[in-house]
């Protein structure tokens, strides 16, 4: 067996059935095992290298930051941490940042911005928050809480925040659970680990002006299908609708630990105030200095175009897959944030194969095939894709 496998499995808990392979480095959309063996990356860390590996301005700046200053905690201010929240609040139309090292954290800081918000109104300490079946929210106690899928959440009830279940795109099973506890509504714009399920039109403009008309809060949980990976710089702006509050994380420190939870103004005035919140390293210049320039390079490399320019191309490939193979059943997603829903396979098999002939994906729910590529590939990293899976599924 392969020593770093070895000495992995000896030494860290396994929480994860890893793929057997050990990544080494990478380039552009390609990584490189440590055999030098070479893998198209249609999977992006899990949908954290938006602008792929090994891009030279980003590395550079993150140097440049090492050797001034890594931490300074948040008793002091820094000056990335504030370049990078401006940038952020004006890309997500929001009010105001609170850095995270991860989703995670990310959610948890909604939630209690959340329940604050609701509690300075009312007083009572019995609010509930509705959240969706199939979500995924993260891993910690609180996230777990409003995370739609049994087999996390099995072991740690009782939670610390009280969530009803809805079904995404089904506005009834949504109202059905409204009382006056709710709080909070929360849901990730396109739903990502549980299969690839957008939110439709008329479901999530309903929920909006649901929470309008009853104050209560829209969360929404753009830690995978934001910052530009499905065509806009947030996944919300493809309807009409404005979350109170809005988390993202991911693809921000294009792999430097980093997440945020945004608040628009109403919530920001009512709701977490000094003292209520805090993280030691959350937002330190290391990381905001990583995420002040991928926001920059997001844009100024014009991600958004390509994004939008190739979707579809990448949508007519895998659509001549399900064409072509009865054990493809559908085709789903946004920009370059899609799902194979198979029949009779499972899509773990399909992952293993991609790897055998170079290719690393991912899966969603029980039998999505799910890809996220880096957002900056282009059309021939589209055709080698069609390519390697074509061989995939004819075996
Ligand atoms: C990955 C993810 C999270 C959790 O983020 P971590 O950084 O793993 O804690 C939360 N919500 C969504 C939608 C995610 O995809």
């Amino acid at each position: 067996m392969n020593k770093t496998i070895e000495m992995a499995e000896a030494n860290i808990l396994h929480t994860y059935n890893r793929f057997q392979i050990v990544l080494d480095h990478g380039k552009g959309t390609r990584l490189y095992d440590d055999g030098g063996r070479e893998y198209l990356d249609f999977f992006s860390g899990i949908g954290v290298y938006a602008l792929g590996h090994g891009n030279t301005e980003l590395n550079d700046a993150i140097k440049a930051q090492v050797d001034k200053l890594v931490h300074c905690s948040n008793l002091y201010y820094n000056e990335p941490a504030a370049k990078a929240a401006a940038k952020l609040n004006t890309l997500a139309g929001m009010d105001k940042v609170f850095f995270t090292n991860s989703g995670a954290e990310a959610i948890e800081g909604a939630l209690k911005a959340a329940i604050k918000y609701a509690y300075l109104k009312d007083k009572r300490h019995d609010h509930e928050i509705i959240a969706l079946d199939h979500s995924f929210h993260g891993r910690t106690l609180g996230a777990l809480a409003v995370t739609g899928k049994a087999a996390y959440r099995e072991a740690y009830a009782p939670f610390v925040a009280d969530a009803r279940f809805a079904n995404m795109n089904d506005l009834k099973s949504v109202t059905d659970l409204v009382n006056d506890r709710t709080c909070a509504i929360i849901m990730e714009t396109v739903q990502g680990e549980g299969g690839i399920y957008p939110a439709d039109k008329e479901f999530i403009e309903g929920v909006y002006k649901l929470c309008r008309e009853k104050d209560i809060l829209l969360i929404l949980d753009e830690i995978q299908c934001g910052l530009y990976r499905t065509g806009q710089p947030y996944a919300f702006m493809h309807y009409d609708v404005r979350p109170d509050i809005l988390t993202t994380a991911k693809a921000l420190g294009n792999g430097i630990p980093i997440g945020a939870f945004l608040l628009n103004k109403k919530v920001a005035e009512a709701s977490l105030v000094a003292g209520d919140h805090g993280t030691t390293y959350g937002g330190n210049p290391l990381a905001t200095a990583a995420a002040d320039k991928v926001l920059e390079l997001l844009e100024s490399t014009r991600v958004l175009d390509n994004v939008r320019n190739l979707t579809p191309y990448l949508e007519e490939k895998l659509d001549a897959l399900v064409a072509k193979y009865p054990c493809i059943k559908e085709r789903r997603g946004k920009g370059f944030m899609q799902g194979l829903e198979l029949d009779g396979v499972a899509p773990g098999e399909i992952v293993n194969k991609g790897i055998e002939k170079g290719i690393l994906m991912l899966t969603a729910g029980v039998n999505v095939l799910r890809l996220l590529p880096p957002l900056v590939i282009t059309k021939e990293d589209i055709d080698r894709m069609y390519e390697i899976l074509d061989e995939v599924f004819a075996s």
